[in-house]
């Protein structure tokens, strides 16, 4: 007999024998009766479990009592210096090629940052997790953002080895990947800032390259249509107006909707870090429309110098976030190790997880500075 035959007859001697307990009218009798048929309905959970009916069992079992709780103790929290308002920093890189200049690592100096970032504790999340305050890092670890501007070929480089879509090990998306395999925890993520009319320079491979970088979980962002710069003509100094701006970037998303249909472009790299003066027009390079196709970047990168702050800090401003240089040449105190020297002599401004997405951990002192409106749903715990 299965454990369900089983369960249909109890249910049915119950029935039975109340029906007949109440027609006696006996409440003696109905007590005790219920008493039998609830050591019967425990019999009946004693069956050891068949193959047959398993989600029959697992419906009666007891609901599990230790609940794992991913939350650090208040020791934990105090060793680790965890501190959830701490700075993250986004770095920019350009190019990946064979002779090291202002703009260009070479493929050797590269894997070197991923690996020193990696040795100092720095774990990749995406530029969409940082707009959701979606840190998810091992405690102890500090998030760190990396972006590539421009969608050169160099960044993600197809070998022509007869159509196998064999990623150029020595292009910035090979040398990810290749890092991430050895070192499968810091995270395969990296955001791409691209122009057109040809995103990574090779025509026939545009719409490969971008699923392949999407299903990777990397991301597409915008850096206008044709790398406009935004504040103003380069050469009658005229500034630019609302439809300039919307035009530069609305053609973007809609040319990288028509390769990624529905993909959400939310966060753009400002061409020569060059904004609008004008505040009215500056609205326009947060939240604009062209053609029918509507822009929502809630991430405007500088090309700044600094690293960020924390996506729950008060003081953050997501339409000037600021980045720090991968470069070593001529980065005058705002480069990659000149900010990892800085973290190292002062560790209180770095941020650190607690390896707890839904919970916002910082040291009490701190509390001023934490923004409610962007925790999210997520528990706030300030620590002493
Ligand atoms: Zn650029």
């Amino acid at each position: 007999m299965s454990a369900n035959t089983k369960k249909v007859i109890t249910i049915l001697l119950i029935v039975i024998i109340t029906a007949f307990t109440a027609c006696t009218g006996n409440k003696d009798n109905i007590q005790d009766n219920d008493q039998v048929v609830e050591t019967e309905g425990n019999q009946g959970e004693n069956i050891p479990p068949t193959d047959k009916e398993p989600e029959e069992i697992v419906e009666d079992e007891p609901e599990p009592e230790q609940e794992v709780s991913q939350t650090l103790g208040l020791d934990e929290l105090k060793d680790l210096k965890v501190n959830e308002l701490g700075k993250i920093m986004v770095i920019m890189y350009h190019g990946i090629g064979e002779n090291e200049e202002e703009w260009v690592r070479t493929p050797e100096n590269f894997r070197k940052d991923l690996k020193t970032l990696y040795d100092n504790g720095y774990r990749a999340i995406g530029m969409k997790d940082y707009i959701e305050g979606n840190i998810d890092t091992p405690p102890g670890t500090t998030p760190v953002i990396l972006t590539f501007d421009d969608g050169l070929q160099n960044q993600f480089n197809i070998l022509d080895d007869g159509g196998d879509f064999e990623v150029d090990p020595d292009s910035a998306v090979g040398i990810l990947e290749e890092f991430n395999e050895q070192y499968p925890d810091f995270g395969l993520k990296a955001t791409f800032y691209v122009f057109y009319p040809v995103p990574f320079r090779q025509e026939e491979l545009i719409a490969k390259k971008f699923e392949y970088l999407v299903e990777k979980g990397m991301e597409i962002g915008n850096h206008a249509y044709t790398h406009e710069n935004l504040r103003a003509d380069m050469n009658t100094k005229e500034p630019r107006d609302a439809q300039f701006v919307q035009e530069a970037l609305g053609k973007n998303v809609q040319l990288t909707q028509e390769i990624l249909p529905g993909y959400e472009v939310d966060s753009l790299a400002l061409p020569y870090g060059a904004a609008p003066q004008d505040e009215d027009v500056f609205n326009y390079v947060v939240k604009g429309s062209f053609e029918g196709t509507e822009y929502h970047h809630k991430v405007v990168l500088l090309v700044g110098s600094n690293p960020a702050r924390s996506p729950y800090h008060i003081e953050t401003n997501m339409a000037r976030l600021p980045r720090v240089r991968g470069s070593e040449m001529n980065t005058e105190g705002t480069g990659i190790y000149d900010w990892l020297d800085y973290f190292d002599k002062n560790p209180e401004e770095r941020f650190i997880s607690d390896g707890d997405p839904n919970t916002i951990s910082f040291p009490k002192e701190l509390e001023e500075y934490m923004d409610p409106e962007r925790a999210g749903g997520r528990t706030i715990q300030a620590y002493e």
